[in-house]
């Protein structure tokens, strides 16, 4: 669905990253189809053209033939007018991306996360990767936006409460204290919605309705409905953990079963594979080793082994049931399967939760369902975190327009 601007004169902006977010959906745009699209009157698209290409945000490409014959200049975004970084905190590591502003990541690192109690040392640790990224790429500070931060939840206020995977880190201001740091504006948001963010903003809008299902140390989904990332009344939404992914399961301590918070975590998964024999022992503490073990034992599963294939396709059907009752309630037709752990489950994953997830659908005789991997790579946390500066920039959601449409 695409979003209508107003001629009003309050929208101003709310117009402006309309048409810049149009433009970079659709290059080669003329302002003709600038104006239909969008609702806005010739002279509204024509100022705002102006206004962007005097920004150096977007430029003039050409010039193509209308249906009546006339000939139209068209236009596209200007990669390399404004740049954002991409954080993405994981008890494991901290990755960084720089993205421009036609959503192409030009430079990317990675650090371990530290691992000392409280937070000061990771925050110093982001200051200085954010300054050696901006500087290596050559890029003006001017043409920074922000840095986005993608962080396990949950988060309350621009700040994160008690990660229950980051030791020792309680209520931390996180947004302000980066701020303060950077001297940058700082977008903070939980992993699951800013995964989903990433997703949305990489598909160019040709994804407008779907559950991100991140598979990281927890478990949680990120939802777009009608093109837009859905929040919650606290900006925690989806907390899919408790929802079971097998009746049978073990009790959980929400005195449910077979929640999906316990059976597909990644430390259950390999201390069952500990237990039976399939991996030796691992050292369940620490994230790196458990992250590390879980890539071995998919990659086992993915080559033949009965045992190793045994415990990772049980964790895919308890997603598979997960994501067919999503897609019922938010009445889906695309579920998208993505996370720190995603490269390594993708291969069971992808033969086991298709065709179980399809059976669940109630109304399969109106639509089907897909389930897809993300298109973001293993940098898909920290795109996403981009995405959420540049979405803030260079798109417009709803709340963000004063005025009815
Ligand atoms: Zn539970």
């Amino acid at each position: 669905m695409e979003r209508r601007g107003s001629n009003l004169p309050r929208v101003g902006d709310y117009n402006q990253l309309l048409v810049l977010d149009l433009v970079r959906r659709s290059p080669n745009i003329s302002r003709v189809e600038l104006s239909q699209r969008t609702g806005l009157t010739a002279q509204t698209v024509s100022n705002i053209c102006r206004r962007l290409v005097g920004a150096g945000l977007i430029e003039e490409t050409g010039r193509k033939e209308a249906d009546t014959g006339a000939r139209r200049t068209v236009f596209q975004v200007v990669a390399r007018g404004q740049y954002s970084v991409g954080l993405h905190i994981d008890p494991a590591r901290m990755t960084l991306v720089l993205m421009n502003l036609a959503g192409e990541v030009e430079d990317h690192t990675s650090i371990a996360t530290p691992t000392t109690d409280g937070p000061d040392d990771a925050l110093e640790a982001i200051v200085d990767a954010v300054g050696d990224l901006v500087r290596r790429g050559g890029i003006p500070l001017p043409r920074v936006s922000g840095l986005g931060v993608s962080t396990p939840g949950p988060v309350m206020a621009d700040s994160v409460v008690g990660p229950p995977n980051l030791r020792g880190w309680g209520v931390v201001r996180l947004r302000e204290e980066l701020e303060n740091r950077m001297g940058l504006p700082v977008v903070l948001e939980k992993d699951t919605i800013a995964a989903a963010t990433g997703e949305l903003w990489a598909g160019g809008g040709a994804l407008s309705d779907f559950a991100f299902i991140y598979l990281g140390t927890g478990i949680g989904a990120g939802i777009v409905l009608d093109g837009e990332v859905k929040r919650g009344s606290s900006d925690n939404l989806g907390e899919i953990g408790h929802l079971s992914g097998d009746p049978d399961g073990p009790r959980c301590p929400c005195g449910g079963r077979g929640c999906i918070a316990i059976t597909c975590a990644p430390v259950h998964l390999v201390s069952a594979a500990v237990d039976a024999g399939t991996l030796p022992p691992v050292d369940l503490d620490d994230f790196l080793s458990v992250e590390t073990a879980l890539g071995r034992l998919c990659a086992l599963a993915d080559g033949g082994d009965q045992t190793a294939a045994a415990i990772v396709g049980k964790s895919a059907s308890a997603i598979a049931r997960v994501a067919g009752n999503l897609a019922n309630i938010l009445d889906l037709g695309t579920i998208v399967l993505g996370g720190p752990n995603w490269p390594a489950l993708a291969g069971t994953y992808l033969r086991v939760i298709p065709s179980i997830t399809a059976s669940l659908l109630t109304v399969g005789e109106v639509h089907t369902v897909d389930v897809r991997g993300t298109t973001l790579g293993e940098n898909g946390g920290a795109i996403g975190a981009a995405s959420l500066v540049m979405s803030s920039v260079a798109s417009a959601r709803s709340d963000h327009l004063l005025l009815p449409r």
